[in-house]
């Protein structure tokens, strides 16, 4: 494996590149896997297709707290403004909160029952990535 900011080869459990000093995981300079130059701000290597950007642990958010806010705050949308669904978000918080003047409850009922549906999926892996596509983490 390559240093991504400086290219030079780094041993396979390297957590920084002894030439530079970077945590592996940072730099997006160099290929990881082959160590080409990588055209600025392209996603994938041309060389060897191996995607640039490394998903870090701390981008993904967790499966569990992502579930459990689609159950017990469905209503308001909250799951999906975690996992950044930003338009399903605003859509299931608007009906919402407006079906609690509006509908006297019944259609933010009717969208906690999403939420939940959704926060249910979520735990048993039928939703598996966020409005990223970055897999949720376990
Ligand atoms: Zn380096
Ligand atoms: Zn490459």
């Amino acid at each position: 494996m390559f240093c991504k900011n400086c290219g030079s080869e780094v041993s396979e459990n390297a957590a920084v590149c002894m030439k530079c000093g970077f945590s592996v995981n940072d730099g997006e300079n160099y290929c990881r896997n082959c160590g080409q130059k990588i055209t600025p701000g392209a996603a994938v290597c041309v060389n060897c297709g191996t995607a640039v950007k490394n998903i870090v642990s701390s981008e993904q958010k967790s499966r569990v707290a992502a579930g459990l806010l689609g159950i017990f705050l469905g209503a308001w949308g909250v799951h999906n403004f975690y996992l950044g669904y930003q338009n399903k978000a605003v859509i299931q918080l608007v009906v919402g909160v407006v079906g609690l003047f509006l509908t006297c409850g019944i259609a933010t009922t009717g969208i906690a029952i999403w939420g939940l549906v959704e926060g249910i999926m979520i735990l048993t892996g039928s939703i598996n990535v966020d409005g990223k596509g970055v897999p949720l983490k376990d």
